[in-house]
């Protein structure tokens, strides 16, 4: 083989692997990569649909606390409609699903059970409103079944709901 054809055999198996390569790179994005849906809560506006959109029969999304956020306020908002001592103070949460834990004096942490929430987003709203916002609704990744088009976000008022690409 001459010194011409033995570059040009050369050069075009160069080529041929750099070809290959891109085209792992690109299988290997197309397969660990996903699109999934989360929700903003600077955006969201605690309209209830993400209670009732869901396809799933109890919703996906949930109320999150951000503890490095909470007041740990023995008066929660979320929590209570009025001061605990008061007699006409009721609970919030339709379903129960706060879970109020005395800690400290005056102190008090609030969870969520996961099982009996279903997004409703009354304790987001007032907390965002009267205290310090550490509620939030998540879409939680455990149960989201990662619909092509998420029926929450077509619907939500405040386009709080965004598609992002993770890695699997
Ligand atoms: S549909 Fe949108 S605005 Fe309504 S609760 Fe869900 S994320 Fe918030
Ligand atoms: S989002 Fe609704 S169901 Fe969930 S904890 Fe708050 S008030 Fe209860
Ligand atoms: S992607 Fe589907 S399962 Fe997940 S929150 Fe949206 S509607 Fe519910």
């Amino acid at each position: 083989m001459d010194r011409r054809r033995f570059l040009k055999r050369s050069i075009q198996g160069a080529g041929a692997l750099l070809l290959l390569g891109a085209m792992g790179r690109l299988l290997a994005r197309s397969t660990s990569d996903r699109v999934v849906y989360q929700i903003d809560p600077a955006k969201c506006k605690h309209c209830g649909k993400c209670a009732t959109v869901c396809v799933l029969t109890r919703s996906a999304v949930k109320n999150v606390n951000n503890f490095e956020k909470c007041g740990y306020c023995e008066y929660c908002y979320g929590y209570y409609s009025d001061h605990p001592s008061s007699h006409d103070s009721k609970k919030i949460c339709p379903n129960d699903a706060l879970i109020r834990k005395r800690v400290g004096e005056f102190k008090y942490e609030y969870k969520i059970d996961r099982g009996k929430c279903v997004g409703c987003g009354k304790c987001v709203a007032r907390c965002k409103k009267h205290g310090n916002g550490s509620l939030a609704l998540q879409i939680d990744r455990k149960r989201c079944v990662d619909c092509n088009v998420c029926a929450i976000a077509q619907r939500c008022p405040a386009h709080a709901i965004s598609a992002v690409t993770v890695k699997s």
